[in-house]
């Protein structure tokens, strides 16, 4: 018997609202299952926590985390947070750099039945999490934005060998797994920053030769945001550092259907948290109609990863009914929210891939 703590942290707006239906997936995915126990653990985070708690960090979540396999983290709105206040953190940058989450492994894919701009689109995007341009998690102290005079700003941006050979590795050991073009294309923009994106690519480069079997590729970014637009068909492994592949990434979402397909795993040497890449959505918010696809696929992808770290099979095969009852609702397309052009709700949703599950259990 195999026993996993797993954290549930809601998050904000839509968060309550999708989160809860990841975990009830998963609760229905790992049912048959003897060998696999969750042991489900709720902590406070986001703009509720602030309200209970006066933080939207607070000290409990931070001294659970260590303890668990890994978590579900909900949307964070942090725009609305009180600007004033030091309490009301933006808590997401702090856990991906606290825990070292240094991959954020995107995936966008297109399905037949949902309106998008290219069909057979298949790509995963691993996005560095922790440093380059995003002054909220690139330094040990202070912010890398700043201003020395009121009518000039300057903003620093990060590139370490240690992190972009972690993300090189995450996107060649992805590119093997996949039943997929064996390819990994490597975005930079090398032509104007020599040596931050010169030092990503040398060490993406060094990273290849370890990996004859799968092909490296590299486009300069502008060029490859035409190339996504255009024939995402061609790619398979994209890697990149963390602003232009927080960028790509809504822009790949934006092909297959928009940010409610749009998962997302961040990923370190020790941990891991399901993140989907779209924010709180403020503007529907508890109506009960967000499409909780990106945040259940997220755990989804979380629950795999977990069981090939801990070599798992059952926990595996979980993972794969999973996939199969999100691939039926959205072959079936009888369930699914007004984002995808339906009339279902979120737990309609949510309860229609529990049942794709049982069909295949
Ligand atoms: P957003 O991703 O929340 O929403 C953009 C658009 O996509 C909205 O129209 C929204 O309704 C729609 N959308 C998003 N998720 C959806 C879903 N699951 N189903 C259906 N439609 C969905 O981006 P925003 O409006 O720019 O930001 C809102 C808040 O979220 C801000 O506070 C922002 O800072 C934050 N944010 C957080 C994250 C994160 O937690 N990872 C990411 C992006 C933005």
């Amino acid at each position: 018997m195999m026993t996993y703590k797993i954290g549930v942290l809601n998050g904000d707006d839509i968060g309550p609202e999708v989160v809860p239906v990841a975990v009830s997936v998963i609760k229905e995915a790992v049912k048959g299952f003897d060998d696999i126990d969750i042991d489900w653990q709720e902590l406070p985070v986001g703009f509720p926590s602030y309200l209970e708690r006066g933080e939207t960090l607070p000290e409990i979540t931070l001294q659970t985390l260590p303890d668990l396999d890994a978590w579900i983290l909900g949307p964070i709105g942090h725009m609305a947070y009180p600007k004033d206040d030091p309490k009301a953190i933006n808590p997401h940058p702090i856990l991906r750099r606290k825990f070292d989450l240094m991959s954020n492994i995107r995936p966008a894919r297109s399905y037949p039945t949902i309106r998008s701009l290219h069909q057979d689109v298949d790509i995963v995007i691993i996005r560095e999490n922790n440093e380059g341009f995003q002054p909220d998690r690139n330094m040990f102290i202070g912010q890398a934005e700043f201003m020395p005079t009121p009518d000039m700003a300057l903003s620093v941006r990060v590139i370490s060998r240690r992190n972009s050979e972690f993300v090189a590795r995450t996107a060649f050991e992805l590119a093997r797994q996949r039943n997929g073009k064996k390819k990994v294309t490597a975005i930079h923009k090398d032509t104007v920053f020599k040596i931050g994106c010169g030092l990503f690519m040398e060490t993406v480069r060094e990273v290849a030769n370890g990996y004859p079997d799968i092909q490296l590729e590299d486009r300069v970014v502008d060029t490859f945001a035409m190339n996504l637009v255009m024939k995402p068909q061609d790619f398979d492994v994209v890697v990149t550092t963390n602003m232009f592949g927080d960028i790509l990434s809504d822009e790949a979402a934006g092909l297959v259907g928009g940010l409610g397909m749009a998962p997302g795993l961040c990923v370190g040497p020790d941990y891991m948290m399901a993140q989907a890449t779209h924010g709180s959505a403020p503007d529907i918010a508890g109506k009960n109609i967000a499409n909780p696809f990106a945040m259940v696929k997220s755990a989804q992808m979380m629950f795999a990863c977990l069981g090939e770290k801990k070599k798992d099979s059952s926990l595996v095969k979980a993972a794969d009914l999973v996939q199969q009852g999100l691939d039926k609702v959205l072959r079936d397309m009888k369930a699914v929210t007004p984002d995808l052009s339906g009339t279902a709700g979120t737990h309609q949703m949510g309860e229609a891939i529990c049942d794709g599950i049982n069909s295949f259990a």
